[in-house]
């Protein structure tokens, strides 16, 4: 069915064996001082997992071009065996490695590298201006990226990446926003392009004009008075006619203020720009392979892209944090289906801006394969028998954890669906995908032999009945927060999870009280039809979302009418509204024909005691445990942890 997906592919005489690549994913594992075991270890499994060819997260050519306090650094011999043993692991699994030689311009800060940031000019960045980089700054820095790229071949690599998009350095120096220069490597469109050009004739010089070198470009910057399409495509020509092996083509700087990657953005919506640099190259004859990527979460999706002749190689990236084998399960006839990354952000894209190791919402092991290894015999690993109360995703994790690693599994739902929380999630504009993850964690526990019993509630007076397990992993989430206002018990008010299960039965003007991440995601999915005002008392709307999405589904929800109100003090329902006194100390009534309760959850966790109490070995894991600023990538990996603990 993937015919397209699973054709071999060529890239710079480098043959794959098919047209998955896994883009380049900082993790913050790369300074880890254990000579590269946990990056190589992740690797590893995605090149078992099928991936046609890896690139490395950002590998800086120098100290000054680092991201991060932990990125990787091709300059640094400290580093060298690490980035070997990363190479090494792919081989072993028959994969395919390229290492992305990377500098972060005037996307780095002197706190996280102890050097002055340099860029083609003093433009300031979001940490402050950087050094506009000088003649000899400039021959520095093509010597830099030549060492990175032979380096990168003695230590094994099969191919090297420049990263010129996401408005890194590259990508500062052919932007008119940032490349500011008057002399040869600035002015105009042409000579914006020099640069990129010479760090590609540099790194062919010194790597030899037989290793293969691919180039991520910006297929647009989403930046306002930034590079032309016909620039972009002109660059690319070059780069092709110069002897790239391949054009990566990315989108959207890191300060753009359009959604790239966010659950928002429909997947796919990035491909055209791919398209339309791929019919630039062969309208002139060029036959260089171009590589689609960006908000491309499906092999399926991945399948049309190709079969429409829009790309040659599709680039994948989350989806390989969500499921390693994505690329080897699609091969498989009635094999298991891959877990599917969901854009949440929140354990990538999200931790790699600061310095938390990135992992995965839907697949916590993901970054944590030493710590948390899959036996390989998994009928002889466990021989435990363990109840789950509770089939929202931490008690799903945990259920499927323990069953992997050969301990017999019952879970017990109280309701007549798995899901929990994520069984409102999915009802959002944008997150559809939170079904499939439950889907898919329920394929895994048939697969795995797990014993559902839905309809079937644990509470309290049953714990008695848990005694013939060996340990309990206790799930039961979150139960909602009463306001404690007077007339909340009014008929025109209910809780968040009454607004999800009917919002059609809500009135035309809905007052939502709390302005969490559940009620973001509720009036996202209530302004189609309704007028509505989140009330918060103290912080920000929206607090708790990740970095990267909040700004991005607060903009959709203004463009939406959605209005919000910070800072008040609620003092009553009332069968008209609100009574409440706003930030300016103002005592008012905001009319509303519905009034929904969102502020906060407390623990349901009532099996606490008792089994406390009858000596039953137990895990409180998600909500159940702890249900402040309720947290779903925390609920999925305690879920995890447990289940190697227990
Ligand atoms: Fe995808 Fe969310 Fe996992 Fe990131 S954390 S890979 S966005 S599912």
């Amino acid at each position: 069915m993937l015919k397209h997906v699973f054709r071999p592919g060529d890239m710079g005489g480098l043959t794959l064996a098919n047209r998955i690549v896994m883009g380049a994913m900082h993790l913050n594992l790369e300074t880890r001082e254990d000579g590269g075991a946990a990056v190589a270890a992740f690797y590893a499994e995605r090149a078992r997992g099928g991936a046609g060819l890896i690139v490395t997260g950002g590998c800086a050519v120098s100290p000054e071009g680092s991201g991060g306090r932990h990125y990787a650094r091709i300059d640094d011999p400290a580093r060298h065996r690490a980035l070997g043993a990363w190479a090494d692991a792919v081989h072993r699994e028959g994969g395919r490695i390229a290492l992305q030689l990377f500098h972060a311009g005037r996307y780095t800060s002197a706190a996280a590298t102890g050097r002055i940031p340099v860029a083609p000019s003093a433009v300031p960045g979001p940490f402050g201006v950087p050094r506009a980089l000088d003649e000899d700054g400039i021959a520095d820095l093509l010597d830099a990226f030549a060492a990175g790229a032979a380096r990168a071949r003695e230590l094994g690599f099969d191919a090297v990446e420049v990263m010129a998009s996401e408005g890194y350095l590259l990508n500062q120096f052919l932007s008119p926003l940032t490349n500011l220069r008057e002399d040869r490597w600035g002015g105009d469109a042409r000579r914006r392009t020099r640069f990129p050009l010479a760090v590609l004739d540099a790194v062919r010089a010194s790597a030899g004009p037989d290793f293969p070198v691919l180039f991520r470009i910006s297929g647009a910057d989403l930046m306002e008075g930034s590079s032309t399409a016909e620039e972009v495509q002109r660059f690319a020509r070059l780069l092709a006619r110069a002897g790239v092996a391949a054009l990566n083509v990315g989108v959207g700087w890191h300060e753009s203020r359009t959604p790239t990657v966010q659950s928002i953005v429909e997947p796919g919506a990035w491909v055209g720009h791919a398209a339309r640099i791929r019919r630039s190259l062969r309208r002139a004859g060029l036959s260089t392979p171009v590589i689609a990527s960006n908000r491309i979460n499906r092999l399926e999706l991945a399948e049309r892209v190709l079969a429409d002749g829009d790309a040659d190689f599709v680039s994948m990236a989350r989806p390989f944090l969500a499921d390693p084998g994505i690329v080897r399960k699609s091969r498989l006839v009635n094999g298991p289906a891959p877990n599917v990354c969901i854009a949440c952000n929140e354990a990538c894209i999200d931790r790699s801006l600061g310095d938390e190791p990135v992992s995965c919402l839907v697949n916590p092991r993901a970054g944590r394969e030493t710590e948390f290894p899959v036996p390989v015999r998994r009928r002889r690993a466990g021989r435990g028998r363990f109840a789950v109360v509770g089939g929202g995703p931490a008690g799903l994790e945990g259920a499927r954890a323990l069953a992997s690693l050969g301990h017999r599994v019952e879970l017990f739902e109280a309701g007549a669906e798995l899901g929990g929380q994520f069984r409102l999630a999915r009802l959002v504009p944008g997150k559809a995908d939170f079904g499939a993850t439950v889907g898919y964690f329920a394929g895994e526990l048939r697969r795995l032999g797990v014993t559902v019993r839905l309809n079937h509630p644990v509470d309290a007076p049953d714990a008695e009945s848990l005694r013939r397990f060996d340990g309990v992993l206790v799930a039961t989430g979150v139960l909602p927060r009463p306001a404690g206002l007077p007339g909340e018990h009014l008929p025109h008010v209910v809780d968040y999870r009454q607004a999800f299960a009917r919002p059609e039965a809500l009135g035309e003007r809905v007052v939502v009280i709390g302005g969490g991440g559940i009620a973001v995601d509720l009036a996202h999915l209530l302004t189609p039809l309704h007028s509505v005002t989140l009330l918060r008392r103290s912080g920000r709307i929206g607090d708790g979302m990740g970095r990267s999405t909040r700004w991005a589904v607060l903009a959709e929800l203004r463009r939406h009418g959605a209005e919000w109100l910070t800072g008040v003090r609620y003092e009553a329902v009332l069968p008209g509204g609100v009574l409440l006194t706003d930030v300016d100390g103002v005592r008012r009534l905001l009319p509303a024909d519905s009034v929904v309760i969102a502020a906060g959850q407390v623990p349901a966790d009532g099996l606490r005691l008792p089994l406390t109490g009858l000596g039953i070995p137990f895990r409180l894991v998600g909500g159940a445990a702890d249900a402040r600023g309720l947290n779903a990538v925390r609920a999925v990996e305690q879920g995890l942890r447990a289940a190697y603990e227990l």
